[in-house]
């Protein structure tokens, strides 16, 4: 399947003006109203503080040193080094390095964006639908609801990705994301502050419509980030038949491919039953090819030096503004 565009050339820009895109804006606009009404009513609350702030940087080293986590990518690294999926990657190449940064800058702005996003839009819901009166507990049990919003936070993860690869606009700030061209342990961290917004904002709804208990869904969060990392990590491995249910680091690498033949398939994060079902699964269970972005402008990394990766992952959050406010330029 060949689904070039001039700019941005991963993105199919086919449908921009269907039914698909109007209902994505009269959703955008409903939960943007319902968010703003949340912040409004939070502001205004007695509960509304900045001094909270002063906890960040605890809980920010919280996110970030989780043992298990690190022991995990170590065995990782090593699979890499002995079973690697290309072997003319460099494990420690600059793009790790990048990666890592953008793996420490993830939990701040989920403690901060992310995490005011959400609690306006909680607040907002309340505020629209009064406390959520889907109390399946008491029929399924905790853990049974548990998974059952997993395996609804992945359907909408797929969705969240297929959108972000069907209209251009939302591809621009996922470009980020594919613009890593040696796959690591690291690469699942690299996502757009905007993408990320737009996955948790998905994610919520239903979590809070199902009554999700907030630990249960930070531990279903941190299954779910150990099983990116898996999938983004350079190792040969298709999962054999076991493949036909979980996305492997074969098929993910088939997602990220630079081969237009492999674009737009492989959606899903840890379920590939989604894209044998919408029929967007890519046939190829073998090859591992090269991966990374065709747009030639994207400010890719060329250097580990500190201040250049610094200025490397302000470009690349910039860049997604520019090419939008590209058109409105008159210079
Ligand atoms: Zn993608
Ligand atoms: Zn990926």
């Amino acid at each position: 399947m060949s689904t070039r565009i001039d700019a941005p050339e991963q993105a199919p820009a086919k449908d921009q003006s269907g039914r698909g895109r109007t209902v994505v804006l009269a959703a955008a606009t409903f939960i943007t109203c319902i968010t703003l009404i949340g912040a409004t009513q939070w502001i205004r609350s007695p509960h509304f503080s900045v001094s909270a702030l002063s906890a960040l940087p605890g809980q920010w080293l919280t996110a970030i040193w989780r043992p298990w986590f690190f022991f995990f990518a170590a065995v990782l690294f090593a699979m890499q080094w002995v079973f690697p999926g290309r072997k003319d990657e460099n494990p420690f190449s600059h793009g790790l390095v990048v990666d890592l940064c953008w793996f420490l800058l993830a939990p701040l702005l989920a403690l901060t964006i992310i995490s005011v996003q959400l609690r306006a839009l909680g607040n907002g819901l309340v505020a629209v639908f009064g406390t959520p009166v889907t109390d399946l507990v008491p029929v399924l049990g905790t853990w049974k609801v548990a998974i059952l919003a997993f395996v609804i936070a992945d359907l909408i993860g797929w969705v969240n990705h297929w959108m972000h690869h069907k209209f251009p606009s939302l591809w621009l700030f996922h470009a980020v994301h594919h613009s890593q061209t040696e796959m690591n342990v690291f690469s699942d961290s690299r996502n757009h502050v905007i993408e990320v917004l737009i996955a948790s904002t998905l994610t919520f709804i239903p979590a809070w419509f199902l009554g999700l208990d907030v630990a249960q869904a930070a531990t279903l969060a941190i299954f779910s980030s150990f099983v990116s990392s898996f999938i983004h990590t350079n190792v040969r491995i298709n999962l054999g038949p076991l493949r036909y249910i979980f996305i492997s680091p074969q098929a993910h690498r088939i997602h990220h491919s630079l081969n237009d033949d492999h674009y737009n398939t492989n959606f899903g994060t840890v379920f590939s039953w989604w894209d044998y079902l919408f029929n967007t699964k890519h046939p190829d269970d073998r090859s591992y090819p090269r991966t990374g972005i065709t747009d030639k402008q994207f400010p890719l990394e060329d250097s580990a030096r500190p201040i250049a990766v610094g200025r490397t992952i302000g470009s690349q959050l910039l860049y997604p503004f520019k090419v939008l406010a590209a058109p409105f330029s008159h210079d």
